[in-house]
């Protein structure tokens, strides 16, 4: 008996091996930092291991304990997670006489009849398309890497589930309903159906998934595979700021990820500004117009976002109050006035020391999705309360908040960090 499992267990971890454990790896290279710009020499990298930038402390570039395996199987069990949440019931609401069972397609479908196709489309991409898009992609990737082989598309795909990851905002959902349900609560009976207790587990998993899937080394594995020779840090060479490899100056895209290549991003802080500026000036009618208007027989009531979060701190629900507090008006506030230093620092002179600036674009870019907390609760509330006799719509305030949204996530994108860098050197050889 133990000879027979021994024997199984050598076929199948030299079929393994083979696989994984040479071809894993990542020789030594060069790479420029994409937050800083410092070029720095990386040694070779063995599976579970990662490099970071010795200056600005950005995560680099990092190998999978588990490159093959881990990716594929947390892909697989999402996929089958995932199919369970968007089937089964995931809320249902008692009130007065009425009764609706809830699943997350139906809540979609609710959005697109009601002539809100926007919102509808909104959370069918971020909840549900981007997701499963990304999951698909990962299984096929990973597929063609581990069978070594180049299947149709695979370019595309892998530069497709490489920019996928930040727009799934499965997390972000999971926060928003639970502010929902205290708001709900008040008036109705609310109870979570199964799909609601295994979203968190999902959210969980898509993260783990996204984690375990490095563009640069996934690169690495395809253009390998290719024959094609990675990582030449030659003169006349740009090093792409999302695949981490050196092109020639004479491309536009980048010959392996397909990105825009540029030294410093042309453009940039116009660009960031002027984005940032449309944000500002659109955040006045986010806040002025009404953002919710809720319609029972008793009464009709227009809230505006800040109206709104005085109704509920004068009505006991202090926290629900704070969380929409910091999520609508306090996180979109700090990150238009966080950008405005930037912008500042990096044009005219540091308005604080380095590392401090680059923390803060960090911090900047990180919280920009969870302020669609607004937006996802306006979703649920109108969904939940689409009967004749009590119904939530949104106000103007709901597009326009979506809006700013999107405007101050695009000018963090645009704003190229590495000019705070330029202009802190430009400092140290004049002292
Ligand atoms: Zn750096
Ligand atoms: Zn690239």
């Amino acid at each position: 008996m133990p000879s027979i499992r021994r024997y199984l267990y050598r076929k199948f971890s030299q079929k393994w091996h083979k696989f994984y454990t040479p071809s894993a790896t990542l020789p030594a290279h060069t790479v420029d930092c994409p937050e800083c710009g410092l070029r720095t020499e990386i040694p070779k990298l063995r599976q579970g291991q990662e490099a970071s930038c010795p200056r600005c402390h950005h995560h680099l570039v990092r190998i999978e304990p588990e490159p093959y395996p881990v990716p594929l199987a947390c892909a697989i069990s999402a996929l089958i997670l995932m199919t369970l949440v968007y089937t089964l019931p995931f809320i249902t609401v008692r009130m007065t006489g009425m009764f609706t069972r809830l699943t997350l397609p139906e809540m979609v479908y609710a959005l697109l009849a009601d002539d809100w196709g926007f919102l509808g489309l909104v959370m069918f991409a971020l909840t549900f398309g981007a997701p499963v898009l990304f999951l698909l992609l990962c299984i096929y990737v990973y597929y063609g890497l581990l069978t070594n082989r180049t299947l149709p598309y695979f370019l595309t795909s892998t530069r497709l589930l490489t920019r996928l990851g930040e727009w799934i905002m499965v997390d972000v959902f999971f926060i928003s309903m639970l502010v929902a349900y205290i708001k709900i609560k008040t008036v109705a009976m609310l109870t979570f159906g199964a799909a609601f207790w295994l979203m968190p587990f999902l959210a969980l998993l898509l993260l783990r998934t996204a984690i375990s899937v490095p563009s640069h080394w996934m690169y690495y594995q395809i253009h390998k595979h290719n024959g094609d020779r990675l990582f030449q840090a030659a003169p006349d060479t740009v090093c792409c700021t999302r695949c981490l490899y050196f092109r020639p100056r004479s491309e536009q895209n980048c010959g392996v990820c397909d990105s825009e290549l540029f030294d410093r991003r042309p453009h940039s802080l116009n660009i960031a500004f002027n984005l940032l500026l449309a944000a500002m000036i659109l955040y006045i009618p986010a806040n002025l117009l009404p953002i919710m208007i809720s319609e029972n027989p008793m009464e009709s009531e227009i809230s505006t976002i800040m109206s709104g979060i005085i109704y509920m701190w004068n009505n006991g629900d202090k926290l629900i109050a704070a969380i929409i507090f910091s999520a609508s008006v306090a996180v979109p506030t700090l990150k238009i006035i966080s950008m405005l230093i930037l912008l500042y620092s990096a044009r005219f002179r540091l308005l604080l020391p380095i590392n401090i600036l680059s923390h803060q674009y960090r911090i900047t870019e990180a919280i920009g999705r969870w302020s669609m907390i607004d937006i996802f609760v306006i979703i649920i509330l109108m969904t939940t309360f689409h009967t004749p006799i009590a119904r939530v719509t949104p106000g103007p305030a709901a597009i326009y908040f979506c809006i700013v949204v999107i405007l101050t996530m695009l000018s963090a994108h645009f704003f190229d960090v590495r000019l705070l860098w330029d202009k802190h050197q430009q400092y140290k050889k004049a002292a």
